[in-house]
């Protein structure tokens, strides 16, 4: 297991008793945390090729920004409804009560670019399904999914078999 574990906290019983809560803010809050969390999200990307990083809002933004920014490529926005202010398409999905709606900007995908999603965490997958979906219905390839932390038990790369998924972190 990585260093990275570490930085993260478990909260016990939040929100709801009987989840453990993984609190990343703590890995963003020690600049060696943070700089080991973003340095092993892009070790990932070793070999592959890709265009462009697309993060999940928020804290896909917060790992997936600086990705980009080590490796220069674009990074593209994935954000809840009514935020972008150009066209967009949108993709909505289940959560556990009520439904989510994201959206991108329709001119950030150009058909058959290669495009890497970065989350900060794998739990049912739902979140990656939908961003998959979106960007594939708009003619991107996603070569990859990259995350910090994976939810094993909750089986949530089983959502997104289209592509590899790999998170420097994993919880039983
Ligand atoms: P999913 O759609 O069920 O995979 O949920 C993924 C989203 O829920 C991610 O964007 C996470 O930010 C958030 N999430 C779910 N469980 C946790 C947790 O234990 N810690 C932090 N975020 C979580």
């Amino acid at each position: 297991m990585s260093k990275v574990e570490q930085y993260i906290t478990s909260i016990p019983d939040f929100p709801k008793e009987g989840i453990i809560f993984r609190d990343i803010t703590t890995v963003l809050g020690d600049a060696d945390g943070f700089h080991l969390a973003v340095d092993e999200m892009t070790a990932l990307l070793d070999g592959v090729e890709f265009d462009a990083i697309a993060g999940l809002e928020s804290r896909g933004f917060l790992f997936g920004a600086p990705m980009a920014y080590n490796l220069h490529k674009a990074f593209i926005p994935i954000r809840k409804q009514g935020k972008l202010p150009r066209a967009t398409s949108r993709m909505s999905y289940e959560l556990e009560y009520g439904m989510e709606t994201i959206e991108v900007h329709r001119d950030d995908i150009k058909p058959g670019m290669k495009i890497v999603v970065v989350d900060d965490l794998i739990a049912t997958g739902g979140t990656l399904e939908a961003a998959v979906h979106l960007l594939e219905q708009l003619g991107a390839k996603v070569v990859k999914v990259v995350c910090l932390l994976e939810l094993k038990g909750l089986h949530g790369r089983d959502r997104i078999k289209t592509c590899p998924a790999e998170t420097v972190v994993a919880y039983e």
